[in-house]
């Protein structure tokens, strides 16, 4: 049965015909989408509460025809989205999903497996390890990393440092950390510009705050190897635990790089397990003359990065590889009676590395993407986002009115205006900030750089292209100039 609005069946799912026709109605709607998306506001210009103020408070008693959803879409939705997809979204991480990715997430709704165990979904699991072991390989790591997908970098973080403590054997598992006066404190290791979320994990895994010491940066943004061996050497002295060291390649600031190889012999002389977040310039690493990222990652015990991130997948997927499988199963795996299998001996089951229980079919969006772009086709396009951000750091560097505030060592540049005239230059790069995201034709974020405003240009949207960065380099200097013209009246 069918009609013309898509109305619900009085039981079952919608329709074949409807199903159809709706199916095929929405992926014109997605590709007129991405064609149009440049008529859109980059960010969002509605106002907090705008959309729930348009929505009714309760949900419908009865079904609604899939035509007035779709078209609710339009009216409510796409207002109140900030477009990532957006070729001049230059804000945070610029990010974007993909064709083959999205074709992936569709694919796996419709199979809606939950890969908990193997036999729950064998195609999710074994998928998993193969497509995870391409990449592995394309981005220049060594076998010794089996690989396992999270949802975020912060998941597969927390998952690590869980892993970590549990190689400390001081039985965390089974006795917990509250109440025990025989357990010192665990310290964890990161600089003072690694991101938030190895705080986060620290305080998920009831480590507490004060278990993270930050170590200084040196004038680069990249962690201070003897800060760190004097940091270790004085907690040692004090009784204290050192047990992670978590290095950062791709901060999120600056996108500076830990010397990764000192760190590691740091690490190596009080036998600590060190995490590398790559979660965004990981995906760097699969072009052939970016491999230097990895270096040092062969004595890793587990290494983070994000495909979500910039490898053109559809958020969520996260990967994180670890060296040591076996202190992570350790650390998670718990298998009531009802979840016993046959096979269970012979098999990985994806709930036995982690807090959940049932898990995404994520694999086969990145499968699709990997063998659609190919490795070549999707470092050349990582390369050409690197070449974007030289260039438009090199207009930077022309200006007199502009200075860069960080290396750049991938597609952020940190950058500022300084006008002669102007002292008050934090106050005046918010400015710039607000009004060109106001303009809703790009989105710039920020950061602070030795106590200094700092704006962010990152790029990393597969559609983004020599056009879109001038056009944004434009628009800085137009609003420099409207702020500066108003200033002087
Ligand atoms: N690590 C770094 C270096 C990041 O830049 C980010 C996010 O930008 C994260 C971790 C957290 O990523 P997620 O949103 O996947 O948790």
């Amino acid at each position: 049965m069918t009609n013309d609005s898509g109305m619900a069946p009085p039981l079952g799912d919608m329709s074949k015909e409807d199903f159809r026709r709706f199916g095929y109605e929405l992926i014109d709607w997605i590709s007129n989408y991405f064609e149009n998306i440049e008529q859109l506001p980059v960010l969002s210009q509605i106002e907090p509460g705008d959309l729930k103020a348009q929505l009714p408070t309760s949900a419908p008693a009865q079904g609604e025809p899939m035509s007035n959803i779709i078209a609710d879409v339009d009216r409510l939705i796409v207002p109140a989205l900030t477009h990532w997809n957006h070729p001049s979204f230059f804000a945070y991480f610029a990010t974007s999903t993909s064709a083959p990715g999205i074709f992936g997430e569709l694919l796996a709704a419709a199979f809606d497996n939950k890969a908990m165990l193997w036999r729950t979904s064998p195609a999710s699991t074994e998928l998993e390890d193969v497509t995870l072991d391409w990449l592995r390989k394309m981005m220049g790591l060594d076998a010794g990393l089996t690989g396992i997908i999270y949802d975020t970098a912060s998941v597969s973080t927390m998952h690590a440092i869980a892993a970590a403590r549990e190689g400390v054997e001081q039985r965390i598992r089974e006795e917990g950390m509250s109440g025990r006066s025989d357990l010192p404190l665990l310290r964890v290791y990161a600089s003072e510009q690694a991101h938030s979320s190895v705080e986060k994990a620290i305080i998920t895994l009831g480590l507490g705050q004060r278990a993270l010491r930050k170590i200084p940066t040196d004038k680069e943004f990249r962690m201070d190897p003897n800060a760190l061996a004097n940091a270790i050497d004085e907690d040692k002295r004090e009784g204290i635990i050192p047990f992670c060291i978590v290095a950062t390649v791709g901060t999120t600031s600056t996108s500076s790089i830990d010397p990764v190889r000192e760190i590691v012999r740091v690490g190596e002389q009080h036998i600590m397990w060190l995490h590398v977040d790559m979660a965004y310039a990981g995906s760097a690493a699969v072009v052939p003359e970016l491999s230097h990222l990895v270096d040092g990652c062969d004595r890793a015990d587990s290494i983070v990065t994000n495909p979500h991130k910039w490898l053109f997948t559809p958020f969520d997927l996260s990967v994180l590889y670890c060296r040591h499988l076996n202190l992570l199963q350790r650390a998670f795996s718990l298998v009531p009676e009802y979840l016993r299998t046959p096979e269970q001996a012979n098999v990985r089951s994806g709930s036995d590395y982690g807090i959940q229980l049932g898990r995404r079919f994520r694999a086969l969006k990145l499968w699709m993407i990997i063998r659609y772009f190919g490795y070549e086709g999707l470092a050349a396009r990582i390369r050409e986002h690197c070449r974007l951000a030289r260039l438009f750091r090199s207009w930077i560097e022309e200006s007199p009115d502009w200075e860069v505030m960080a290396p750049t060592p991938l597609a952020l540049v940190c950058f500022r205006a300084c006008p002669k005239e102007n002292d008050e230059l934090d106050t005046l790069n918010e400015a710039i900030m607000h009004a060109v995201n106001a303009t809703g034709r790009a989105l710039l974020s920020h950061t602070k750089l030795n106590d200094k405003l700092t704006l962010r240009l990152s790029i990393g949207n597969i559609r983004t292209t020599d056009r879109h960065v001038r056009e944004v380099w434009d628009l800085l200097n137009d609003q420099l100039q409207l702020l500066r013209k108003n200033s002087s009246r």
